[in-house]
């Protein structure tokens, strides 16, 4: 019998020493440098000296960048093991840096190590991987996101040289980073997911620009972090393709897909804490002579939030096993499930806990509110609900046919007497 919710007690030891770490070491830093930016900026003086010995610490544990393969000198934990480090390291938003598995440099990190060259990897990966420089991952256009057919940014081939021409949007810490992966179409007359490719661009290869800087939410205008970057005539060495030509969605797919499963443990996190929250809140507040925690409304947003919070992380441990035993077809299933469930979960649990805290919760003398703002970015970055849900259909349906004739096979009058049959209560045809 091998279902089983336990943690090897060598694993569990280490998530022990992780979750005090995050607590008491490196939660500090979120509330003393909350700018969602902070941890991807690798110039700021301050912010180095006060990482540099926690990044450190985590190295000494051997949980530095725990996502990578031993080719790469991580532990090669599997998924699992990964979804429950990530449950930790999802309370703070510093904590996937000081781990050294902070998106999108993760999978950056994968991609140059399986497609870069030699010079390529002593470049830039050796450096990304020690945390000293962060990367830019740009796919998504000004008109054209989730559905790829829209995308027109060209890479066209001259002499031994690729020629960028075209605009991505959301490219986050493009500003801050040393290089972006583009994804860039080098055939236009087959469909994207054969026509388009992937490139390391130096980000100060002339031609590159920033047209802007967009924010999230209220952070003040041209701030933020997620920029709109444009081509022009940006010139890159044909090593610089990375991959064969045409393979770019074949590569994005690897390297999304273990990421979506540390999100959503990253989201239980999140959740976990606010519900946390809700807890305290409703124990420490009294209205009408008695705390919040008394009254029945209360008691069931409490409820209906454990139930859909554990729920959710079940769905996503599965999914993780999944992953880990190589079952393709169920993994694709279920990180599609997951990624959809992450923004739900999230916005359930997030919204009883601003409404529970009153004034307060709508604040910025809290958190919440910054949580809350995470919910449409979980509903949409790595591709909007929608899609995920079409995933899903798609993917039950295959394990299902279509029945011949009019009448579905439960349909009572046919199955009626063939169940008879089958019972001996009615003789055989013919006998
Ligand atoms: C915080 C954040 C960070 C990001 N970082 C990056 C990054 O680093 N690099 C990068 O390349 N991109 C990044 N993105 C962009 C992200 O990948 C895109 O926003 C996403 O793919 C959706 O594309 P879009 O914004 O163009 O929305 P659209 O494609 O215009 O979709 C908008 C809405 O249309 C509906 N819709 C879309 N398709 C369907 C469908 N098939 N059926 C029904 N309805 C549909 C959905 O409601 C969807 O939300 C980031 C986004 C956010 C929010």
């Amino acid at each position: 019998m091998a279902w089983d919710f336990s943690t090897e007690p060598e694993f569990q030891a280490k998530l022990d020493w992780a979750d005090a770490f995050v607590r008491e070491r490196v939660e500090p830093l979120d509330v003393a440098f909350p700018d969602p930016a902070a941890p991807y900026d690798r110039r700021d003086p301050l912010l180095r000296k006060l990482t540099e010995p926690l990044k450190n610490e985590v190295k000494r544990q051997g949980l530095w960048a725990c996502h990578l393969g031993p080719e790469l000198g991580g532990p090669g934990y599997g998924q699992v093991k990964l979804a429950l480090l990530n449950e930790i390291l999802g309370r703070s938003q510093w904590a996937p840096t000081i781990f050294g598995c902070q998106a999108p440099d993760s999978g950056n990190a994968e991609i140059l190590a399986a497609y870069g060259t030699e010079e390529q990897k002593r470049r830039y990966l050796e450096p990304l991987l020690a945390g000293e420089i962060v990367s830019c991952f740009a796919m998504t256009e000004p008109q054209g996101g989730s559905d790829p057919g829209g995308f027109r940014c060209r890479a066209v081939r001259e002499g031994d040289h690729w020629v960028l021409e075209g605009e991505k949007y959301f490219a986050s810490h493009a500003d801050l980073a040393e290089f972006l992966i583009v994804m860039a179409i080098t055939n236009p007359d087959v469909p994207v997911h054969r026509g388009a490719s992937m490139f390391l661009v130096p980000r100060d290869t002339p031609g590159l620009h920033i047209v802007r800087r967009a924010g999230l939410g209220t952070e003040p205008l041209g701030e933020g972090h997620h920029c709109h970057v444009r081509f022009d005539r940006c010139r890159v060495p044909a090593e610089n393709l990375l991959g064969g030509e045409g393979q770019g969605f074949a590569i994005a797919q690897t390297r999304l897909g273990g990421g979506r499963v540390h999100h959503a443990m990253r989201t239980v996190a999140m959740a976990k804490k606010a519900l946390a929250m809700m807890c305290e809140r409703a124990l420490s507040r009294t209205v009408q002579g008695e705390p919040l925690a008394q009254k029945q409304f209360v008691q069931g947003m409490i409820a209906e939030s454990f139930l859909q919070l554990e729920q959710f992380r079940l769905l996503v441990l599965y999914t993780a096993w999944h992953i880990d035993q190589g079952h393709r077809e169920q993994a694709r299933l279920y990180i599609a499930a997951v990624k959809i469930q992450m923004a739900e979960v999230l916005h359930d649990i997030v919204r009883r806990a601003v409404h529970l805290h009153g004034a307060l919760g709508c604040s910025n003398e809290l958190p919440l509110m910054r949580w809350w703002l995470a919910v449409p970015v979980m509903g949409i970055a790595d591709g909007p609900t929608e899609v995920h849900m079409l995933t899903v259909a798609r993917q039950l349906l295959k394990q299902y046919q279509a029945y011949s004739g009019p009448w579905p096979p439960e349909f009572l009058p046919e199955a009626v007497p063939q169940a008879r049959l089958r019972l001996g209560l009615e003789p055989e045809p013919g006998s």
